[in-house]
Parts: C-alpha cells; structure tokens; sequence
C-alpha cells in the first residue's frame, strides 16, 4: 500500500542521478512520491534543474541558487540570471542557501554576502528559501531573525530540539531526510516526534544521506518511502496519516506547487 509523498529536496541535476532521470522517476512514482523539488547548489545546475523539470511536467518542479560552499560565485552576472529563473513558471524557491561552516570554505563573510543577497531576490519574487546548514545553526538563525516573517526550510535538519524550535517561530519547515533513520541520531529523531505537523516536510537529498536500509548507497527519491516508515513511527503516527500531513505541508511551504500537487492527487 502506498500513500503520496513530495519529495522536497533532491539534486536530480547532479551527477549519479542525471544519467537515469526515468529509473529513478519511474521507481518514485511505485513507492507513491507524486512530486518532486529539484534543488541547486550553483548556475548550471540551477539552469539545468529548470530544464528537467520543464521535461518532468507536474511531476517536477525547481529551486534555483547557489549554495554556500559556492557562494564566491554569486556575483553580479550569475544574479542577474537568478533573477530571470525567478520568474520562470516551474520555478518554486530560490536555494538552497545558506551557511557551511564545516570547512569555512568560502570564508564567513563571502557565504553571508551571497545569502543577504538570495534572500532578497527571494523577497523581491515571493519566493521560499531553502537554507541549507552545516555546523552553522546558531549564527544562520541570528542572521535570519532579521527577515522574519520567513518562508523557508531548513533542509536535512541536524540541529537539537531547541533550534529546532526556535526555526519554527522564524516560520520556518523542517526538512527531514535519511539522517532521521540514522540509529544515533537522538536529536533529530526528538525534533522529528516534536515538529508541528504543519511545518515538517520530508526529503532526500539524494543522491546524498541515503537512509537504512539504503544507507552507503546511492541516494534516490523513491527512498524517502523509508524516511517516511521512520517519521511517522517516531511520531507514533500511521504512515498514511504521515503521507498526508506532509503533502499538505509541502504545499505551504512551496506555494506554488499546489496546482501540480492537486492534479496528481485527484489522478
Ligand atoms: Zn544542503
Ligand atoms: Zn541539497
């Protein structure tokens, strides 16, 4: 028995899952994901996320920007492009951004500059922001403390239960993704059973973070069939009541994807 699940975050336009875009729709699709976010981490991939969800049709839509280990290449020319795919019908977010201070890598300062300027590019369009963080909760959540009221996810959430929390009250989702399955991962299992329903989403990631009993392998869409078997049990919920929430969930935190969700929905 399957139940319909977005899957809110995965790189189809990234090496290991862009050779075989069919297989791998086509295994989404059996395991009952009726969606998904196809999120960039730089230009090309921004552009080429757009074209394979243009292909994908209902099933596909994209999230255009550049991540934050990237960030020294969001200057002015790969803004100007961004702000074009903004406008774009397929385009649903702009992300992911963000800070990874794992290795710093672009320093600090440059990392900040390129987020500033996605999140007001993202205010300019109305559009969500997918923030990825690494290492990097407590000064991410003080930078964006001064964009409140946000739209947004924080995306494959690592953090405690606090921070947790206190991205909801920014208005935040919570993306939850492979890392939810992971035996030792205590905090993010808390945060999985605490997330209001309303604001917590699944994800992959893929090819990324695959979950047990994938883990090590290659990460997929369709997997996030077992993220989802692990949320609902953390949250002592039935996978199908889990399926729902999360649809719904998934279509407030990208607005725009609604239409797509709802035609998939009514088959
Ligand atoms: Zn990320
Ligand atoms: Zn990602």
């Amino acid at each position: 028995m399957t139940f319909p699940l977005i899957d809110t975050h995965c790189h189809l336009n990234h090496d290991g899952l862009r050779e075989d875009i069919e297989g791998a729709v086509q295994r989404a699709r059996a395991v009952g994901v009726i969606h998904v976010v196809i999120v960039s981490y730089d230009l090309s991939s921004s552009l080429e996320a757009v074209t394979i969800a243009e292909k994908l049709g209902a099933f596909a839509s994209a999230v255009v920007g550049i991540h934050p280990t990237m960030a020294h290449t969001c200057n002015r020319d790969a803004l100007t492009v961004l702000e074009q795919l903004a406008m774009h019908p397929k385009v649903v977010g702009i992300g992911e951004t963000g800070l990874d201070l794992h290795y710093a890598m672009p320093p600090m300062q440059v990392q900040l500059q390129a987020l500033h300027a996605q999140l007001e590019l993202a205010s300019r369009h109305s559009l969500p922001v997918v923030f990825h963080c690494r290492d990097a909760y407590p000064p991410l959540l003080a930078e964006l403390k001064r964009y409140t009221p946000l739209g947004g996810v924080m995306h494959c959430w690592a953090g405690t239960p606090q921070e947790a929390q206190h991205s909801v009250e920014l208005g935040l989702h919570l993306g939850f993704g492979g890392v939810a399955t992971y035996k030792s991962a205590a905090n993010v299992h808390q945060s999985a059973a605490e997330c209001p329903v309303d604001r917590l989403v699944l994800e992959t990631d893929a090819p990324y973070l695959a979950p047990v009993p994938q883990r090590g392998k290659p990460n997929e869409p369709s997997y996030i069939a077992y993220t989802a078997a692990r949320v609902a049990e953390l949250r002592g919920i039935s996978a199908e009541s889990l399926a729902h929430g999360t649809t719904q969930s998934a279509m407030t935190l990208y607005p725009r994807i609604a239409p797509m969700v709802q035609a998939a929905l009514r088959g």
